[in-house]
């Protein structure tokens, strides 16, 4: 079959998200991979949605977003992190955190730039950077601790650095970036006069430590592109709302490079979005608690199952080693676990530049329910003989 993809983009095949999940609907398995709820938002944010379709909000809305989510979300951002930002000039909407990232390094990055990522990365980072031609400086996150060298670090900043990129809470690791850790990334910054983009979609799935904001760093707000989305704290992955907090002269170029993206993005979904960023307090207590339940549980019963279970500070992830039972390859152990008991994971390698670095670990989602979790713990049982 004639391949018509473009060069920069052939070491990109299918994704392992939704190779896992084809591969976990192919065997009726149990979806620990892929990072989607099995369970749904909340009816306050889905009722506000439907009102928002029967009210006639239905049309193409202002590229920037409609304004009462841009203004929920400036609220959001001082509520949780005294950070001010101009709803009208310095907050936009896109389809999702991953528009945002890529609308942002569209936007920012010229041809050879370079940009600082650590791996492992989020696996949409890299074909992004290759699809504008901008060239990735890689920092490599260990494991079990997942700390950074820091003479790494500073070796990777350059002439050529336009940005760092940084996912806190941390996909796959589920590793929570330090303050300390913080402070040497925005002096970095700071020092060689770099942009610092911050994907925080997992801002509130935190159980040990706290988010930290890059933006909130002296100096750091006029250099950051805050990035999260509504997915991941509203259980609503599939509605794909994401956003940006920027000073206004970037937040002019990111919206350059959005309208021609997508324009704008679903409006009703958007008035919806705005009543969820509005929720109170308690909504992101009971969720952080909920989610604290389910990784307790899951990590123990993988422990149980005589993993070696890296147990995450944040996000709804965790990286087991899994060199215990006998496997060495997560790649093959991945693909063979729907067949082989019912189960689907995600094989850390695939985050990696060089595979080595995650080969002995895979990751398991905890994004569901408690009897999906315990009947994946049950099949796993299985793999002992
Ligand atoms: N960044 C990270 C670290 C993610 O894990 C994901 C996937 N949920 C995204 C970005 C994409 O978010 P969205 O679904 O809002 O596009
Ligand atoms: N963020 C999700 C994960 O890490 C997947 C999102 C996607 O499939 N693009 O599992």
């Amino acid at each position: 079959m004639a391949n018509h993809l473009v060069s920069r983009l052939q070491a990109f095949g299918t994704t392992i998200f939704a190779e896992m999940t084809a591969l976990a609907r192919e065997h009726d398995a149990v979806n620990l991979g892929q990072g989607f709820p099995d369970f749904d938002g909340p009816d306050f944010v889905k009722q506000a949605a439907i009102a928002a379709i029967e009210r006639g909000d239905n049309q193409y809305c202002p590229p920037s977003g409609v304004p009462p989510l841009n203004a929920a979300i400036a609220e959001h951002q001082a509520r949780f992190y005294g950070l001010h930002y101009d709803a009208d000039h310095e907050v936009t909407v896109y389809s999702g955190a991953t528009e945002a990232i890529f609308a942002t390094l569209s936007a920012l990055c010229e041809p050879g730039d370079e940009v600082v990522v650590f791996e492992p990365f989020y696996d949409s980072y890299r074909a992004n950077l290759a699809m504008v031609g901008a060239r990735e400086r890689l920092v490599t996150l260990h494991s079990p601790g997942f700390e950074y060298d820091p003479r790494a670090l500073e070796a990777a900043f350059g002439p050529k650095t336009r940005a760092v990129l940084l996912n806190t809470p941390h996909n796959p690791t589920g590793k929570v970036f330090s303050r300390a850790e913080l402070e040497h990334i925005a002096d970095l910054c700071r020092r060689h006069d770099v942009l610092a983009i911050t994907d925080e979609v997992y801002e509130h799935l935190v159980f040990d430590g706290e988010h930290i904001c890059l933006a909130t760093l002296p100096g750091m707000r006029e250099r950051t592109v805050v990035i999260s989305s509504l997915g991941k704290t509203f259980s609503l992955t599939g509605w794909k709302i994401g956003h940006t907090c920027a000073p206004p002269s970037i937040t002019r170029a990111l919206r350059c490079a959005h309208q021609f993206m997508t324009y704008c993005t679903a409006t009703p979904l958007q008035h919806a979005a705005a009543a969820a960023y509005r929720a109170p307090d308690q909504y992101f207590e009971q969720l952080r608690t909920d989610y604290a339940a389910r990784r307790d549980h899951l990590c123990s019963g993988l422990a149980q199952l005589g993993f070696e279970v890296l147990v995450p500070a944040g996000t709804y992830f965790a990286l087991t080693d899994i060199r215990p039972l006998g496997f060495d390859d997560d790649m093959t152990f991945c693909r063979e676990l729907p067949g082989r008991v019912g189960v689907a994971a995600i094989p850390p390698s695939a985050f990696y530049v060089n595979p080595a670095h995650g080969r002995h670990l895979v990751r398991w989602a905890f994004c569901k329910s408690r009897p999906v979790i315990d009947e994946g713990l049950r099949r796993l049982a299985r793999l002992h003989p």
